[in-house]
């Protein structure tokens, strides 16, 4: 689990530089530029510039939020700031812990919102909504003509484009210091969608109810608020595939693994040591 943590921060890493490169020079200044402007869900799926979104819901229902956990821009920012305000917290002797929350309707309910606005061809819902244009909002203030291009057409001006940067910038980085990912699992309408198809997604992450010794670490470290150390499950619709947990359990109790774990009767659990 270490290594797939290590491998999700590498890439996080590559693309977040790929698309700032990208939207900041331009896709022609280095092909993994192109490559993860490309692989945007919502450019792929509105622009139809190649297949990326289907390859995406297929990865989803394959393995979970990958997506989310390395190719969004808008989720290894989400990451960034909550990293760096664990290190100020530490820095003045405090913790900062994550714990448990149950899930809300509200991402879903955003999500129908979202789609009828873009039925109806409301666009200021997703300008402000949509990971890929949230990017394009936050970069405005360093390339203003980036807000000419969306907030301008639809007849706002660049101004009011450059506010909402900082304002989602401002808003962004208040709440993934106190609740991790909580836009990725209760606002976001792309992870609305990637919830659905990644619930039940055919390789997810299960707690071993034998091995784990419920200590709690894994729901300290979950971003996504998703894992409930007490009925020692996770919420797989939620979970962005971070491997924190995973790679901070002491006991190698969480697997990313097809089957779904059952919780080992006495009786069964007497068979297997026979054996
Ligand atoms: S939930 Fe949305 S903002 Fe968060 S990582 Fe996924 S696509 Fe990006
Ligand atoms: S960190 Fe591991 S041992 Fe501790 S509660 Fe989580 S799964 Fe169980
Ligand atoms: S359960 Fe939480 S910590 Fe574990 S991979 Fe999913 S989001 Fe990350």
């Amino acid at each position: 689990m270490k290594q797939l943590r290590a491998i999700r921060i590498l890439m996080a890493t590559l693309f977040a530089l790929a698309i700032a490169a990208c939207l900041l020079i331009g896709p022609q200044i280095h092909p993994m530029a192109r490559a993860a402007w490309k692989s945007q869900i919502i450019l792929s799926a509105l622009a139809a510039t190649s297949g990326a979104a289907f390859v995406w819901l297929l990865l989803t229902f394959l393995f979970g939020r990958i997506y989310c956990a390395g190719v969004c821009p808008i989720g290894s920012l989400s990451d960034g700031f909550s990293a760096l305000f664990r290190k100020i917290d530490r820095k003045m002797g405090r913790k900062r812990v994550y714990s448990y929350r149950e899930p809300t309707r509200l991402q879903l309910n955003i999500l129908l919102v979202y789609l009828v606005c873009i039925v109806l061809g409301i666009g200021l819902v997703p300008l402000l909504l949509e990971p890929w244009n949230i990017t394009r909002n936050i970069l405005t203030p360093i390339r203003p003509d980036l807000a000419d291009s969306t907030w301008g057409r639809l007849g706002f001006g660049a101004v009011i484009g450059i506010v909402a940067g900082v304002v989602s910038a401002v808003l962004l980085a208040a709440v993934s210091a106190r609740r991790g990912r909580f836009f990725c699992t209760s606002v976001c309408p792309v992870g609305g969608a990637l919830s659905l198809i990644g619930s039940r997604s055919v390789i997810h992450l299960e707690i071993d109810r034998d091995a784990c010794d419920v200590c709690g670490i894994c729901e300290e470290v979950c971003p996504a608020e998703c894992v409930k150390v007490l009925d020692r499950t996770i919420d797989n619709s939620r979970c962005v595939r971070c491997f924190e947990c995973g790679a901070a359990c002491p006991r190698e109790a969480i697997h990313y693994q097809m089957n779904r774990n059952m919780p080992l009767t006495p009786l069964f659990r007497r068979a297997k040591q026979r054996t």
